[in-house]
């Protein structure tokens, strides 16, 4: 099988977005780019995750083109590919439709409310525009800039995204942890987000540890 490592890391990822509920059914897509060849490999449309093989993980070009594989890749390729030529930084992305993310796109605001949850903040919104159109694509890459790791969608879900796919699946995790806290804090009336200087220690104190 071609491609087989980055084939076998998308199927191990969204098998894991899916028994953390963070998917349901086959909304939700991921993608990991080849560290040698410019290619991506990308969960396929429309094709049940829990059954599955990594064969049947869609392989397209940098332009999000399908060039192997015996499904056509997932409809939000675009904006996958869009981020992934954008971000030299970035090899791996994650996108869902998770509830609580879903509703804090509608509320207007997401922010940490525990420390590492700083690691992605600040988090845009950003308007509802057609899934899989190039606008879409062109303005999460615009949104994200050069160091954004994650940005919601109104009335669609998040895009997370990490330099391999265990920090696009942490950014994902994360936020939709983020957004349940938010959500259930705001229901009980006690919602306290972190402090700003808070933030920003915790944001220092990641990326001294990563820059180790
Ligand atoms: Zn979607």
């Amino acid at each position: 099988m071609k491609y087989e490592k980055i084939r076998k890391q998308v199927l191990d990822a969204i098998l894991e977005a899916v028994d953390l509920g963070l998917i349901n059914g086959t909304s939700g897509n991921i993608a990991i780019r080849d560290d040698e060849d410019e290619v991506v490999a990308i969960t396929p449309s429309g094709i049940a995750y829990k059954t599955m093989k990594a064969e049947d993980i869609a392989i397209v070009d940098m332009n999000g083109k399908w060039i192997d594989g015996p499904f056509k890749p997932s409809s939000e390729a675009p904006m996958h590919t869009a981020v992934l030529r954008a971000r030299k930084d970035i090899n791996a992305t994650v996108h869902t439709h998770g509830m609580f993310a879903t509703i804090a796109a509608m509320s207007g605001e997401l922010v940490p409310t525990t420390p590492p949850q700083s690691e992605f903040y600040p988090i845009n919104i950003v308007p509802f525009t057609m899934p899989g159109s190039s606008d879409l694509a062109n303005i999460v890459v615009d949104t994200l800039g050069e160091s954004g790791r994650v940005v919601l969608m109104k009335n669609h879900g998040m895009f997370c995204c990490g330099k391999n796919i265990k920090a696009a699946m942490a950014a994902t995790i994360y936020t939709e942890e983020m957004a349940q806290t938010q959500y259930y804090a705001k229901v009980a009336g006690v919602f306290a987000p972190m402090p700003k200087e808070g933030i920003q220690k915790m944001q220092e104190l990641i990326a001294a540890d990563q820059a180790v």
